[in-house]
């Protein structure tokens, strides 16, 4: 018999009762170490009472209105987002792929209102991930998602990651825009070369394409700038975002240039609950601390001490671990043994890790993570690798 919650899911039986920051906590007291972070959703740590605060005070007021009406929050996110980033506008969604929907159509009108119809293709890469919408999955077109579940949205050239040579046959007169994530996640923690970004962007100059950029995961601090590609220096034309953007909260956006944006007029696009006052007043709430300086500069730091342990940790068992990589607090441990017997392994230490493709355990803590806390998941991680190498012998 079908289970009453539609089982798409292979889960853990882990059932957690509370959160407190970097910890989770299930009922009868036993505390993890999260460095998951709901999938880098919980960019400032669970129960944070700034963002505590901003969500019940805003839910005694109004949780909901229609985007009929002037909604204060979403304008004041927007301004916050549009002041710290390339972009002048905003759309607000609920998660990713909402934000993958808007960035394909954004991309194909504006083409439509140059008239050049014709230019609809996106140009996308091996390994993505965009969501698990018909667009997402037909832009990612990976077997595994797209699998039963055609005809699929046309419109997307996949190119294997890092063949430019691929990459230059792929551009047509049919193509319209780039999209690609600066770091992958689901991929297994590979970042783009600044290098390549700044050539992707180049191209896309040279032959007047949009330049997309997935910054659904990589995005909000996580790489220890508020977006990854600032790192670059080069800017997309359509960025999308979600996952820590809210804190915990849904809540994705799409950022874009006003001319990118240009054909989105009145009636072209819309969300019940996209950009809703409680999702707003949680966004702004997490806008105000991952956008200052400081903290970056401190993530860049906790960045650095994580990454030494994690070094520390391959190097005391070769015969687990390959290397570190990654960026910032987006980091993964490329492994020599199936990732998912150490996500397994450290369940059983008190460590919450998340397995990626390309034999990658990823490691993406809060933001705010404490070294003390770092430290001690990386103890605990090493105790899970001590018991995979013990499993294998
Ligand atoms: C998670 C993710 C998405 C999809 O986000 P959802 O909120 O699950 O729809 C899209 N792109 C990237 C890079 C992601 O990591």
């Amino acid at each position: 018999m079908i289970p009453s919650v539609l089982p798409t899911y292979s889960r853990a039986p882990l059932r957690f009762e509370k959160g407190e920051g970097a910890w989770l906590i299930e009922a009868d007291g036993r505390r993890f170490l999260d460095l998951g972070a709901g999938i880098a959703v919980n960019a400032l740590g669970h129960a944070n009472p700034a963002l505590v605060a901003a969500l019940t005070e805003q839910a005694e007021k109004l949780w909901h209105v229609s985007n009929l009406y002037e909604i204060p929050q979403q304008q004041a996110l927007a301004d916050k987002l549009v002041a710290a980033t390339f972009a002048d506008t905003v759309f607000f969604t609920n998660s990713g792929t909402e934000s993958c929907e808007l960035a394909v159509k954004m991309a194909r009108k504006y083409w439509y209102d140059k008239e050049m119809p014709e230019k609809t293709t996106i140009v996308t890469f091996g390994g993505s991930f965009h969501g698990r919408s018909s667009a997402g999955i037909a832009a990612a077109g990976s077997e595994k998602m797209t699998k039963g579940f055609g005809p699929l949205l046309p419109g997307f050239k996949h190119v294997p990651w890092g063949d430019h040579d691929a990459l230059h046959a792929a551009i047509d007169d049919t193509v319209g825009a780039i999209l690609i994530e600066p770091v992958q996640g689901e991929g297994g923690i590979r970042p783009l070369p600044d290098q390549c970004l700044k050539g992707l962007r180049a191209l896309c100059d040279e032959k007047g394409l949009l330049l997309i950029l997935d910054e659904v995961q990589c995005g909000m601090g996580r790489t220890g700038r508020l977006f990854a590609h600032e790192w670059a220096g080069v800017v997309p034309d359509i960025m999308m975002v979600a996952k820590g953007i809210g804190g915990g909260f849904p809540l994705g956006a799409i950022l874009a240039k006003e001319e990118a944006a240009s054909g989105m007029t009145t009636g072209t696009h819309g969300s019940t609950y996209g950009g809703n006052p409680l999702a707003c007043a949680v966004g702004c709430a997490v806008m105000d601390i991952v956008s200052d300086p400081a903290f970056l500069e401190g993530v860049n730091a906790r960045a650095g001490f994580l990454r030494q342990k994690l070094e520390g940790l391959v190097a005391s068992h070769p015969d687990v671990f390959e290397g570190v990589r990654g960026t910032g607090l987006m980091l993964g441990l490329k492994c020599k043994i199936a990732p998912a017997d150490l996500v397994q392994a450290g369940y059983t230490c008190g460590v919450i890790t998340v397995p990626a493709a390309d034999n990658v355990v990823r490691i993406l803590p809060p933001l705010n993570i404490t070294e003390d806390e770092m430290s001690e998941a990386v103890n605990r991680l090493d105790f899970a690798a001590d018991a995979v190498r013990d499993a294998m012998a």
